[in-house]
């Protein structure tokens, strides 16, 4: 396969995402939630720049932006997000969106490339009113009664009155025509250091992460801080305490190179500084791309458990509250990224997994789907001080709408 004559404008891409940083600024990042004026101008600002792509706009009533093309031939989807975390960076989200951009701007007019690259902006990747809501409503998977239920976590208010408040009440919500796109790509920043400390400059993803959760309870009895003498205490608190400390020395001689396990919530019942706790609740995750890894952990996880609540003093009930099987990318679109960043970026690529979640992972249920990543300095994000080098952004850029042309081309080629 020929490497195309199109290319993409580095200089048109920084520029635009500076604009985008414009809106909505906070410090060096900025602070775009979710249906925020800051949010809304920004899918404005989309829609308005979709027509320089050959692509017809159009905002959905769950607040997704489609850039459609009308050209005959195969048509790849590709886009991300441009809501942001509370007071975050510039580039999650917006890079994808971007890159999808430039891509049909360079690609959709283009005489030797069959097809058109349309471009996508799914509303709430970052989960302020729910999970992936916007790119769930395009697959399908979200019901009236999901959005019904919807609110804001961080201010008051429904899902319901924000769609209502950005004049999106009642409009229809557009759910994928099936067939109709080869596949989906988006292209994000790592949010992790590897690239950068391996001085690469594309993650190719092989998979985005699965998450289990448990929910982990330990019972004793509760009792007076002051008259219950150490010996015969039934504390709930601290046998929580000492399990997390049990779990840090057992799982590294079981885990993947890649697993992590976090303990994200603590409870104390009741949580009184004179009051043995006598029940005690940890909201505990594991990530791995290996179910196999996951059942290891959590086989371990019930045998120290039990091996507690055998020695009679505490009682320790494991539940699993989220099964998370993890979202594999299509293997044919790696290998193209893989050329592609021959091409345009020296072969400086590696393929890896994603600890973060992504729109991919739920395009992936009814498309072949890929990412492709570029190096975050310092591995920061979800921070306004998150960045990339600007050599780096135009960098992931070449490759992504290189690796748009070749998948276009392979669609669009004459069976032999
Ligand atoms: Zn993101």
């Amino acid at each position: 396969m020929t490497e195309t004559s199109s290319r993409a404008d580095g200089a048109r891409v920084l520029a635009d995402l500076n604009a985008l940083r414009a809106i909505g600024t906070y410090k060096t990042g900025v602070h775009k939630p979710t249906f925020s004026d800051a949010h809304l101008q920004s899918l404005q600002w989309l829609a308005a720049r979709l027509p320089d792509a050959q692509l017809a706009a159009t905002t959905d009533g769950i607040g997704n932006v489609f850039g459609t093309s009308a050209k005959p031939g195969p048509k790849l989807l590709a886009g991300s997000h441009l809501e942001s975390q509370n007071h975050a960076g510039w580039l999650d989200g917006p890079l994808g969106v971007i890159y999808a951009l430039e891509a049909a701007r360079v690609l959709n007019g283009a005489p030797d490339i069959p097809g058109a690259v349309e471009v996508a902006s799914w509303c709430d990747e970052e989960g302020h009113f729910g999970s992936f809501l916007g790119s769930r409503s395009y697959v399908g998977a979200l019901t009236e009664t999901d959005i019904d239920a919807a609110r804001d976590r961080t201010a008051d208010r429904s899902m319901r009155q924000a769609l209502e408040d950005a004049g999106l009440a009642g409009r229809a919500r557009l759910v994928a025509e099936r067939g109709r796109h080869i596949g989906y790509l988006e292209a994000h920043i790592e949010q992790g250091e590897h690239l950068e400390t391996s001085g690469l400059k594309i993650g190719i993803v092989t998979s985005i992460v699965g998450i289990w959760q448990y929910r982990i309870v330990f019972t004793g009895e509760q009792n007076h801080a002051g008259t219950t003498r150490m010996a015969i205490r039934k504390d709930a608190g601290l046998a929580l305490a000492k399990f997390c400390v049990a779990i840090d020395e057992a799982f590294p001689k079981l885990c993947g190179v890649r697993t992590v396990w976090t303990t994200g919530r603590i409870t104390l019942d009741p949580g009184a500084p004179s009051i043995i706790p006598g029940r005690a609740e940890m909201l505990f995750q594991i990530r791995d791309d290996n179910p196999a890894v996951i059942e290891r952990l959590e086989a371990e996880l019930r045998r120290m458990a039990a091996d507690v609540t055998a020695q009679g003093r505490i009682g320790i009930a494991v539940e699993r509250i989220r099964t998370g099987a993890p979202a594999m990318m299509d293997s044919a679109f790696q290998d193209t990224i893989e050329a592609a960043s021959r091409t345009c970026a020296g072969g400086r690529s590696v393929r890896m997994p994603s600890a973060a979640g992504h729109d991919a992972q739920v395009l992936s249920t009814i498309m072949p789907a890929a990412m492709l990543f570029v190096p975050s300095i310092g591995g920061i994000s979800h921070h306004w001080t998150e960045n990339t080098a600007d050599a780096d952004i135009v960098t992931g850029a070449e490759v992504f709408v290189e690796t748009c042309a070749r998948l276009l081309k392979r669609a669009g080629a004459p069976a032999t």
